[in-house]
């Protein structure tokens, strides 16, 4: 594993596997895919149903087989994989921070980002159902990687609160491992998860579906005994005397994937609060300069292969960008501001400040016989100033950018010099 890459993608499922891919082809010379799983694949590895792939291979693949196809091309094209390995923070000169029990800790410096960390569900914290907290509740996709993946049924009598289409799958799955799923019940007055899914899933099975239904108790102390089920209102109030009791020892609860952000937050992302995924322009681009993203983290798509397609133009535009810094390139303009007439050096290298501090030499336009500060800023931000007495065209005035404005140097694309009022 080299320590810099040309792009570095974070999440190796659809979304980041056809990003990774898509930057390879459009010309970037080193592509990196991190996750934290042991295998590439991302949640399709979990989803061992078909229904996969018919837009794009107009076939109907289960999850595993559509993964597979990407992982192969990502290997053949030369795509480099650091798996079972955890990104812990990024910062907005593209370094990467990443954790494993193999290595400890790492850091890889990128030209650009892909953020392809997928989506996670909600839990019953974020829906504040009432009741004791016995075992026996789960979000569905937990329950979908213990029967998938590691072979063990969470339960045997089921209700399901959610008609997205993880519930809907699982419900299907478990019935079709012998247990018995009670009900599903949705808050809503329609389906939320796709059609397809309420016709093979649910209807094929004779699993109810109850419409403008909640949980409104779990009952048991140690262990899921039974759910008491009401029906809402049009403002998803209980009715009183809707109550039912539903003898269960499992809820699964299907209610909603949240895009997985706290990298993206933690490095400035702009976050769209209407869908909790990052404001992106027609490229994938986030609104740090070269950060891109793709898949469920920017919001939640139904078909993987609207994942795959978005995932593609974030790749391109990945590749654009590093094209654009390499023929540029990596340099931070020198901008003289108030006051400056000139300054040398004009650039500096965007890692100059690795080796050490940058002195800068520079003469005013017009004398100030009194106290100024002398600053550097990124057009927004102070980033550095030193006090002067007073300034004279005749003589040079130097200023030192210490070594500690590494990373706002290098996520700007100039700094601008300028003389500013003491009292200022
Ligand atoms: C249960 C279920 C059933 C579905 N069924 C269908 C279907 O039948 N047909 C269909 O077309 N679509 C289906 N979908 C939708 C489709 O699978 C998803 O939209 C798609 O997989 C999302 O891809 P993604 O790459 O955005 O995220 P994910 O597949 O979730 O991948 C994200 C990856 O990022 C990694 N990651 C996250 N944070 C970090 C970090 N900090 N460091 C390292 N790695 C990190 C994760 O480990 C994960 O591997 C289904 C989805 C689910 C959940």
């Amino acid at each position: 594993m080299k320590e810099r890459y040309d792009v570095v993608v974070i999440g190796a499922g659809p979304g980041g596997l056809a990003a990774a891919i898509s930057a390879k082809k459009e010309g970037a010379e080193s592509v990196l895919i991190i996750d934290r799983d042991k295998e590439p694949g991302g949640i399709l590895n979990q989803c061992i149903h078909n229904g996969f792939g018919v837009e794009i291979f107009k076939e109907d693949l289960p999850g595993p087989a559509y993964a597979e196809r990407f992982i192969n091309e990502a290997e053949s094209v030369g795509v480099e994989f650091l798996l079972d390995s955890m990104v812990l923070d990024i910062t907005p000169s593209k370094k990467v921070y990443v954790t494993s029990k193999w290595f400890g800790f790492k850091e890889i410096e990128a030209t650009s980002i892909i953020l392809a960390m997928g989506a996670r569900e909600r839990t019953r914290a974020q829906i504040r159902i009432p009741g004791f907290r016995p075992v026996g509740v789960y979000t569905a996709g937990t329950a979908q990687r213990f029967v998938n993946i590691e072979g063990f049924m969470p339960g045997k009598r089921f209700v399901i609160l959610g008609s997205g289409d993880i519930g809907m799958i699982m419900a299907r799955r478990l019935t079709l491992e012998g247990a018995k799923v009670e009900r599903v019940l949705e808050i809503m007055p329609h389906l939320t998860g796709l059609t397809r899914n309420y016709v093979q899933c649910l209807q094929d099975f004779n699993i109810p579906l109850q419409l403008s239904h909640t949980v409104n108790r779990i009952l048991g102390k140690n262990r899921v005994e039974a759910i008491e089920s009401v029906q809402v209102d049009e403002h998803f109030n209980p009715i009183k005397g809707t109550e039912e009791i539903i003898p269960a020892d499992t809820l699964l609860l299907s209610v909603g994937l949240i895009p997985e952000n706290e990298l993206s937050k933690k490095v400035g992302v702009k976050i769209d609060p209407l869908i909790q995924g990052p404001f992106v322009d027609e490229e994938m681009q986030t609104s740090v300069p070269g950060i891109f993203a793709a898949g469920n983290v920017v919001h939640i798509f139904d078909l993987v292969d609207w994942v795959t397609d978005a995932g593609i133009t974030a790749g391109k535009g990945a590749a654009r960008y590093v094209k654009v810094v390499k023929e540029k390139g990596d340099f931070v303009k020198l901008v003289p501001g108030n006051n400056i007439h000139h300054i040398v050096p004009q650039y500096i290298k965007r890692d100059a400040l690795i080796n050490g501090p940058v002195k800068l030499m520079m003469r005013v336009v017009k004398p100030i016989e009194e106290k100024v500060w002398v600053e550097v800023s990124d057009g927004q931000n102070l980033i550095t100033r030193k006090l002067e007495r007073y300034v004279r065209p005749a003589e040079m005035v130097t200023l030192t950018i210490p070594q500690k404005a590494y990373d706002d140097v290098r996520k700007t694309k100039e700094l601008i010099v300028s003389v500013e009022r003491f009292g200022g």
